[in-house]
């Protein structure tokens, strides 16, 4: 039973009260007013036949009496009877049945007894002038004054169970009315409970009805907005979360590639760095050889030829996977790169045992490659230097495996060859190229070549790197990977490096005469770099061009250079910052590329290295990396600037990922310094890169 429906027990046990209360005052009244009549009409009845019938006995005209009593039939109609006893003479007279008193019978008998309305009987004794007594006994009847009170009690009775029933009617109507609206709130709640939030309900035509709905309603907006504002943060959250995900991916994959080689997996240059030196300390402290073996493929280039990259990278990948199969716990195998790789053969007890492996490694790397499900051919050969405990350094033992290769080579491939000192044929050839390159500084064959920086959203030139090139009297224009690596480690390079320096202030002097005030820089090598007398040196050629502000001029040093000596790279930052020049960190992501190395190094700008940008159209690895490298640029407040950006779609889509300036083939190459302010003059920005927003939080 419903709650509602529970009402109507309280509800009719009051209206019954009510009514008992109400009925027995009624009866009660009803009654003594019938009573009283009934008593008085009875009274009077009886005073009439004593008044009449004793002057009669008075008179011993007895014979009239009967006469006296019919007569006063009509006088009362609740009369019944009435009886004269003479000395044995009984004359009794009775009225007609009227109409109402047939009705009377219908009155029920529980009422009469409810009303307590009962017959009166009275006698009349008459003494007779004979010294008799004469009896005159009179009757009434009740039914009369009961039809009277029966029928004003029935009449408010049916008066009452109309109210009532017309209660009960609009109660139950109500009652239907709001199980109706519950119903529906109930299933509106429902709906909205198991998960459909558009839910509303509708108006409904009584003011209940409008409030319920509108107070639904607006509850079920508000937990929709609600719903949808924690879903939209949701996801937000969601893809911070990603992106966190993907950047942490990044550097880790970044701080892998430190050490590690991308294609193979094997450790790289620099790892090889690390554990040589290990590796040159035990075999000292135990006194075994250190046998450093450089595997160089044979012919490996007509096989990139022949069958296409993608058969050679998988070569090299085989060939790795056979040399870190051979390491066990004991050797050590790297990747110099392209396809050189080195194995580092440790605690030998003798030549032969070297000879032994080596001879053991080169079958291994002969047996044939399954690439693309054919078989293909390829040796190696192998340059072998052995350490035994002289004085040499890692970098001159792999120099002499180096050689040792090369004359395996020249021996006719697929042998392995051990260092030989008297055939150190390519130390000379070395010697002759530097030589050779100095001259060029000398002659004045070197040539600054500018490729021009942009921002590309603004559609506005910035600035220009100064690059350098070899005018060959013979080979033509030589770039830098040319002929720089052969001096990288000479003095030669700080010669060079000044010369540049000259070269590009005295260039961009004639550049301001002729209205540009770009910013030019100038890539500064390691070596150079770390002079202690960089400042001052660089101080007094920016004194030679007096025209030119500091601000104007930026340095360029490869992040990896940067990071040999933190501490002193630091001070010298900082010096020339003091100075106004400003400071980029070019080939950034090739290095180590960590958060607290870039804290630690105050510089202005990083480049993000041209490879990543490249290929972050199509290699999602890079993608990520470029977005990684410019969040971390953001967070350090630092500028960052895209090289490599080889079409408009690079360039737009790094004005998506918050990357505005930019350097590449895409924009321009780099060109003679002659023809720079014609270029500049005719620049006209991509319309996709004014369109192009910053739409992504790169981290
Ligand atoms: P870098 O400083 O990273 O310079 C950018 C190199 O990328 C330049 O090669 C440039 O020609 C090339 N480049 C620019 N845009 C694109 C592009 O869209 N696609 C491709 N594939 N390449 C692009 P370059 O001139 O051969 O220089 C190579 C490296 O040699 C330079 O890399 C820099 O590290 C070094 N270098 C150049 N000039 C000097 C110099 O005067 N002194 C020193 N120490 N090093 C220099
Ligand atoms: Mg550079
Ligand atoms: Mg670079």
């Amino acid at each position: 039973m419903g709650s509602y429906s529970r009402l109507f027990i309280p509800i009719s046990l009051l209206i019954i009260s009510v009514s008992a209360v109400r009925y027995q005052a009624l009866l009660n009244q009803e009654t003594a007013l019938a009573t009283s009549h009934y008593q008085s009409e009875a009274r009077q009845l009886d005073l009439y036949l004593a008044n009449t019938v004793l002057p009669l006995a008075v008179q011993t005209d007895l014979r009239s009496v009967p006469r006296v009593l019919r007569s006063a039939l009509p006088l009362n109609h609740n009369l019944s009877s009435i009886r004269w006893d003479n000395a044995g003479e009984h004359t009794e007279v009775l009225p007609d049945t009227s109409p109402e008193e047939q009705l009377a019978a219908s009155v029920p008998a529980w009422f009469a007894r409810l009303t307590g309305i009962t017959a009166i009987n009275s006698r009349l004794t008459v003494a007779l002038p004979g010294g008799q007594d004469a009896i005159l006994d009179v009757h009434y009847r009740p039914d009369l004054p009961l039809l009277q009170v029966w029928n004003r009690v029935r009449h408010q009775a049916v008066i009452s169970a109309i109210n009532i029933t017309l209660i009960f009617v609009l109660l139950s109507l109500i009652l239907a009315s709001h199980r109706k609206l519950l119903a529906r709130l109930t299933m509106a709640t429902e709906r909205f409970r198991s998960g459909d939030f558009t839910i509303r309900m509708a108006d409904g035509a009584t003011p209940e009805e409008q409030a319920v709905s509108r107070s639904f309603n607006s509850m079920a907006g508000d937990i929709g907005n609600m719903l949808s504002s924690l879903q939209a943060s949701q996801k937000r959250l969601g893809e911070q979360l990603n992106e966190t995900v993907h950047m942490q991916k990044a550097l880790q994959k970044m701080s892998w590639q430190n050490y590690n080689d991308v294609l193979t997996g094997l450790p790289n240059r620099a790892a090889l760095a690390a554990r040589f030196e290990q590796e040159l300390f035990i075999s000292r402290e135990r006194q075994r050889l250190l046998a450093v073996c450089l595997f160089d493929l044979d012919h490996f280039q007509s096989i990139n030829d022949r069958h296409g990259a993608e058969a050679g990278d998988e070569i090299l990948k085989q060939v790795a996977a056979r040399l870190h199969d051979f390491t066990g716990q004991v050797h050590y195998a790297a990747r110099l790169g392209g396809d050189e790789f080195v194995m580092l053969l440790c605690g030998q007890a003798s030549i032969a045992t070297i000879e032994q492996n080596v001879t053991l490694l080169m079958q291994e790397l002969s047996r044939p490659y399954q690439c693309d499900q054919q078989a293909l051919h390829m040796t190696a050969s192998a340059g072998i230097a052995v350490y035994a405990g002289k004085e040499l350094n890692a970098e001159s033992l792999l120099r002499q495996a180096d050689h040792a290769a090369y004359q395996a080579k020249l021996t006719g491939r697929n042998q392995y060859h051990f260092f030989d000192t008297n055939l150190d044929e390519e130390v000379r050839t070395h010697h002759n190229q530097r030589t050779e390159v100095r001259h060029a500084l000398i002659n004045g064959e070197l040539r600054l070549y500018y490729q021009p920086k942009v921002n590309m959203r603004a559609g506005t030139v910035v600035g220009m790197e100064a690059l350098l090139r070899w005018q060959h009297p013979r080979r033509g224009v030589l770039a830098p990977a040319q002929f720089l690596p052969l001096v990288e480690q000479t003095d030669l390079i700080i010669d060079i490096g000044e010369w540049v320096l000259r070269q590009a202030l005295w260039q961009m002097q004639r550049w301001i005469a002729a209205g540009q005030h770009w910013v030019v820089s100038v890539n500064i090598a390691a070596r150079h770099f770390q002079q202690p007398d960089f400042v001052s040196r660089l101080k007094t050629i920016l004194g030679e061009f007096p025209g030119v502000r500091p601000s104007m001029l930026e340095l360029e040093i490869l992040e990896s250079s940067a990071l040999h000596d933190i501490e002193h790279v630091r001070r010298i930052i900082r010096a020339c910052q003091a100075l106004g020049i400003t400071f980029a960190l070019d080939d950034f992501g090739t290095g180590y590329s960590s958060m607290s190395y870039l804290k630690r190094l105050p510089a202005n700008i990083v480049k993000i290295d041209q490879s990543f940008v490249r290929n972050m159209l199509n290699d999602h690895d890079d993608l990520h990396l470029v977005r990684a490298v410019i969040g971390l640029a953001r967070s350090f407040s630092l500028t960052v600037i895209a090289e490599g950006v080889e079409s408009i779609e690079h360039g737009a889509r790094l004005i998506q990922l918050g990357c505005d300036l930019a350097q590449g083939y895409g924009i321009a190459r780099p060109m003679p310094a002659d023809a720079v302010l014609d270029w500049a003059a005719n620049f006209v920005p991509a319309p996709q890169w004014r369109v192009a927003q910053f739409t992504e939080t790169p981290v």
